[in-house]
């Protein structure tokens, strides 16, 4: 793949470096390449960050054709830049992409143009603790029609932005609602997508469980509401009289990098982990018997998200006193140590970026 590079005539401003938070700063350029019908993927090019044309009639925009991947560039101490198992998230983008008909970007372009575009924007890595370069691939119909179909042309791009250490003062547990009615996913449906269409469907979840005063919402499985799933933006552990459990991603769970990368680290630390389906009712039952002894959600944003309570109806547990525990606390200490360099990786998980 070539890309072709456009150069901007004035660069952006940069942010106050301590103070990002997330997602708000998008970075000088953007990598946009276009696919159509009669010559696949052409037209690789990183070009000046800033809106583009779109026919009303684009079919993203009546029937949300879209996929996405997230993924952060880390600075180390060094100075170095580097990245976090960037062919997973090339991969999953595929898997999303086939269950909505979409064309598949190769893995080794992914991997090539996240690169190409982060070297292009080494300016915009944060040197901060914890601080990191948050990156966005995306893609999305561009036909304009608007009849039901697969589109016959599609746009691949990503969108860098520095984002801000997500804990200013240490790992935060969060309270969690579980969702009693609304759903995120079914079995046939697309929960192991990473795709805009599946966010939509939740925000109603997320507004009822912020007016109750709660930051998140725990989704049960579609078909019964019986079993624990995931989180809106991440996947979720319980440990429960010593073992792990988490939801096996088996069509309705998202896929995560980070959850897959927990599971490494802490089946080589001798824990039991079982990615089988449990019962809200049994997980409720074991916090009230005290065995319930840490819960923590895991995605690429937060890495770790400790929970120190859980609602299900009128039902409240309060886990590790409302305190982030040890082992969430070692788990947070060794990814980020991995992914920022601080630790060695013997994981062969982290890529330069030269
Ligand atoms: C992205 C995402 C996650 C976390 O995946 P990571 O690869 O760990 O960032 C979990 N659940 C959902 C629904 C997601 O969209």
């Amino acid at each position: 793949m070539e890309i072709r590079f456009e150069k901007r005539e004035k660069l952006k401003d940069k942010p106050d470096w301590s103070n990002l938070g997330f997602g708000k700063y998008m970075t000088d350029y953007m990598f946009i390449c276009d696919w159509d019908r009669e010559i696949g993927w052409h037209d690789a090019r990183i070009v000046p960050e800033g809106p583009i044309e779109m026919d009303p009639a684009c079919m993203t925009l009546h029937y949300a054709q879209e996929t996405f991947e997230g993924l952060k560039a880390y600075r180390r101490e060094d100075g170095k830049i580097q990245l976090f198992r960037p062919e997973m998230n090339a991969k999953r983008m595929i898997n999303s992409n086939e269950r909505l008909c979409m064309p598949a970007f190769p893995v080794e372009d992914f991997v090539a143009a996240v690169k190409a575009l982060v070297k292009t924007e080494e300016a915009w890595v944060p040197k901060e603790k914890d601080t990191s370069l948050y990156i966005r691939p995306f893609m999305f119909a561009t036909e304009a029609a608007l009849g039901v179909h697969m589109a016959k042309s599609y746009k691949f791009m990503i969108l860098c932005c520095p984002v801000g250490a997500y804990y200013a003062t240490g790992l935060d547990p969060v309270k969690i609602l579980v969702e009693n009615e609304l759903v995120r996913a079914v079995a046939g449906g697309t929960g192991f997508t990473k795709c805009g269409g599946n966010y939509a469907g939740s925000i109603a979840g997320q507004v009822k469980a912020e007016k109750l005063g709660y930051s998140q919402v725990l989704w049960l499985d579609g078909n019964e509401r019986k079993y624990v799933e995931e989180v809106g933006t991440m996947n979720i552990m319980f440990k429960i009289d010593g073992e792990i459990w988490t939801a096996p991603t088996v069509g309705t769970v998202l896929p995560g990098v980070t959850r897959d990368s927990m599971i490494h680290l802490l089946k080589d630390w001798g824990y039991k982990v079982r990615e089988e389906r449990l019962a809200i009712d049994d997980l409720m039952k074991a916090g009230h018997d005290g065995k319930l002894e840490e819960v923590f959600g895991t995605g690429t944003a937060a890495v770790i998200s400790p929970v120190g309570e859980l609602r299900y109806n009128d039902d409240v547990v309060v886990i590790n006193g409302g305190k982030t525990g040890e082992l969430t606390q070692k788990l947070y200490d060794t990814l980020t140590g991995i992914q920022w360099g601080r630790l060695p990786d013997n994981y062969g998980w982290t890529q330069l970026v030269d």
